[in-house]
């Protein structure tokens, strides 16, 4: 991973998983443009729904979001768009906070919603 083209990382929680292939397929021309990588589930998920590349990190509960936090810690990951669910307690809870702090840390755009994940990918 690390080409010429900008690496999204994409995530959604499971009541989310709808939401982020809806997003993904209505900017499909658009992600085309970047490199895709993302959680087990979502990354499979997208790539099936949209027909890009989508390279998978592991599961979000067994360790990838985890996965995703070490690769922008080393410069690998120039945005996230992470779909998390405001009203689920999650198992990973300390990985999901974990990420988002991450991303704070390395000043890495991370859009929590749909209306912020429009703004990142328009350049
Ligand atoms: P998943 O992980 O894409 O493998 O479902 C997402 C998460 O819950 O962090």
């Amino acid at each position: 991973m690390k080409g010429s083209k900008k690496v999204i990382a994409l995530i959604a929680h499971d009541n989310k998983k709808q939401e982020i292939i809806d997003w993904a397929k209505a900017n499909r021309q658009l992600l085309a443009g970047y490199e895709l990588c993302g959680t087990g589930h979502t990354s499979r998920m997208v790539a099936e729904a949209t027909g890009l590349e989508v390279t998978s990190f592991l599961s979000g509960p067994l360790g990838g979001d985890q996965q995703i936090g070490a690769h922008i810690a080393e410069g690998k990951i120039d945005m996230v768009v992470f779909f998390w669910d405001p009203l689920t307690a999650q198992p990973h809870d300390p990985d999901v906070k974990a990420l988002l702090r991450i991303a704070v840390v390395y000043d890495i755009p991370i859009a929590t919603n749909k209306a912020t994940a429009d703004c990142i990918i328009r350049k």
